[in-house]
């Protein structure tokens, strides 16, 4: 088991003008920890990847593998494995033939390559599948075949770039599991690479949220989830609303702000908030934790329904509170006779409610 380091590393690809793809970005990924690259297309997590792989070098900053400096070392001299969205196998040779490639190339002998060709399969619940073609195997089969081989060299670093984006949603879901498991079976080091974050929320240990090239948050997902650190983080890992409020006072972790409607609540800050009195603050406040009343409520503020959604689990709502975005709220139990145009209450929570970076 290793760690990787990324210190200050930035890429700028010749012929793309000023911007860099990747732009100083520092990581720390334990030894052993699955470890998630998320972020819309077009945020650099690819090429972020193909520079711990060794496909990129770096136009500046560092790499390392434990103390080792691998940040020119071309990729056959690093020992990563790597798994792509589209799989990459060789469609002309066997399961088996597939697997052993690695251990081919590195020139290991026959009776030691089958025996981990055997255990890698077998890892992956396909044993007994070595003779078949690949095209015999389904999208799912054919994924896991990409993971046995790039497991079965005893990589110091698994590197997954959206492997499950070709897969269904039901089998997405029962792979995302999979991969996991065997991740934490093997103890190898895991960079993942997903847009997706439900995906990136339930396989990770812990996430960088990218945006720009630029690295805007790393945590935990219950940590990404509950304390996003920026606007951005808040509204692309699951829902959020984003208040633009006044603030009324601000302390070193707690600025009082008013929310629409004038009530004032004191909401958690981070200590580098740098607001003060008179300013604006972004509050952000999940759907699923304001809860819904009516209008005459107190210390509710009033809006008006202007979208109302059922989904099964839960009705999602658009409210208008007069003035910037409409709130989201999602309720589990919602009064029938609530229709559009109704007048409302809402309450939120001053505890669920956090400071966030514009
Ligand atoms: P992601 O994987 O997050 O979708 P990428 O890392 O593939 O993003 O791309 C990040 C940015 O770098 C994009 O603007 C993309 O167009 C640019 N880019 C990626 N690869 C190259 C390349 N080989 N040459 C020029 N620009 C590139
Ligand atoms: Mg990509």
């Amino acid at each position: 088991m290793i760690d990787v380091t990324l210190e200050s590393v930035s890429k700028r690809f010749p012929r793309a003008g000023d911007t860099a793809a990747v732009d100083d970005v520092d990581l720390r990924i334990a030894a052993g920890e699955f470890f998630t690259l998320l972020g819309p297309s077009g945020c650099g997590k690819t090429t972020t990847l193909r520079m711990v792989a060794g496909f990129y070098f770096p136009s500046s900053g560092r790499i390392r593998f434990g103390a080792e400096d691998v940040t020119n070392r071309p990729p056959n001299k690093r020992d990563t494995g790597m798994v792509f969205q589209n799989y990459a196998l060789f469609p002309h040779l066997s399961v088996a033939q597939n697997v052993a490639y690695g251990l081919k190339i590195r020139k290991v002998g026959r009776a030691d390559a089958k025996r981990r060709v055997d255990e890698a399969l077998g890892e992956v619940h396909l044993a007994g599948y070595g003779d078949r073609r690949i095209d015999q195997l389904s999208g799912g089969q054919q994924q896991r075949v990409a993971l046995a081989r790039a497991l079965v060299i005893r990589p110091r670093t698994l590197l997954l770039d959206e492997p499950l984006s070709n897969l269904d949603a039901k089998l997405r879901e029962e792979t995302r599991v999979e991969i996991r498991r065997i991740q934490k079976d093997s103890g190898t080091t895991a960079l993942y690479v997903t847009h997706d974050q439900a995906e990136a929320m339930a396989m990770s240990d812990r996430i960088a949220v990218m945006e720009s090239g630029r690295v805007r948050q790393v945590g935990t997902p219950q940590e990404i989830y509950h304390r996003p650190a920026t606007a951005f983080v808040a509204r692309f890992i699951g829902r959020s609303n984003v208040l633009s409020v006044p603030v009324v006072t601000a302390g070193p972790d707690t600025v009082t702000v008013a929310l629409p409607g004038g009530r004032e609540v004191p909401v958690a800050a981070p200590a580098d908030h740098g607001l003060h009195e008179g300013g604006t603050a972004q509050v952000s406040v999940r759907p699923e934790h304001i809860t819904l009343g009516a209008a005459t409520d107190e210390d509710a503020i009033t809006g008006r329904v202007t979208e109302l959604e059922f989904t099964g689990m839960a009705t999602n709502l658009l409210v208008d509170v007069g003035g910037g975005e409409p709130v989201q709220v999602t309720a589990i139990d919602v009064p029938a006779r609530i229709a559009v145009g109704d007048q409302v209450g809402l309450r939120l929570p001053a505890e669920r409610m956090w400071v966030v970076a514009a």
